[in-house]
């Protein structure tokens, strides 16, 4: 069993580089992420506020998330449907910043996220993952790129999935967005102490798999 953590900032392509190791090396891949964006949906739908921490607590009863893996695709359930894509949108990835702020929600998602690298051998992509969840992965990598690559990333992803955006749209909200993640009070974006960082702006995609792949054999002897 090996437990790999990818930490970094929203476009820093962590998970299409996390997914392509995950295949590589025939384990599973965690997008944590995904958990944050279903209950920011939930608390969308009921109309709640998502910065008011009392009112986004007192749904979490009423909220029951389970994550499949469906032909190597991982799958979030909430209450028994697939949200699909639309936990994808920029207003979700806003929710999902709003809600992870607070402990409760944190707190609701940690045993769903520790007990799946339990139970397989992951690659996990977050915030937090190498401070907080798995805190004894053998690798943790922090992975970053500079705000305008990272916007320019996410803008195309936005586009290619027929996503009415703007780019100078996409980079006020990823700014936003880091802005909330490296600053709240709870569980802020940080490499973890024992973290290697990896700024991939100047990489392409198949040597950003390969640098990642290259310090997993390094680390593991895998
Ligand atoms: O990674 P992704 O952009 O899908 O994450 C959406 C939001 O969920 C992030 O902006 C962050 O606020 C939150 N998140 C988190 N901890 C994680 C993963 C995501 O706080 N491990």
């Amino acid at each position: 069993m090996i437990k790999i953590a990818i930490d970094g900032p929203g476009g820093a392509g962590k998970s299409t580089v996390a997914k392509a190791v995950a295949a590589r090396l025939g384990i599973v891949y965690v997008d944590t992420g995904a958990l944050y964006r279903t209950v920011g949906y939930y608390v969308k739908q009921a109309g709640v506020d998502p910065r008011d921490a009392e009112g986004v607590s007192a749904l979490l009863p009423d909220i029951k998330i389970e994550v499949k893996y469906e032909d190597g695709t991982q799958k979030v359930y909430l209450n028994g449907k697939d949200l699909g894509d639309a936990i994808r949108t920029p207003e979700m990835s806003m929710y999902a910043s709003a809600v992870s702020a607070i402990g409760s929600v944190r707190a609701f998602l940690l045993d769903t996220q520790r007990d799946i690298a339990k139970k397989n051998s992951v690659i996990m992509d977050g915030r937090d993952i190498g401070t907080v969840i798995l805190p004894d992965a053998e690798v943790k990598i922090f992975m970053t790129a500079s705000p305008e690559c990272r916007a320019k990333r996410r803008y195309k992803e936005l586009i290619a999935k027929g996503v009415d955006a703007k780019y100078e749209d996409v980079l006020a909200e990823m700014n936003e967005r880091d802005k909330n993640d490296s600053t709240r009070e709870i569980a802020p974006t940080m490499a973890a102490a024992d973290a290697i960082f990896m700024d991939n702006s100047d990489m392409d995609f198949d040597e950003n798999v390969e640098a990642v792949i290259a310090i997993v054999k390094e680390k593991t002897g895998k």
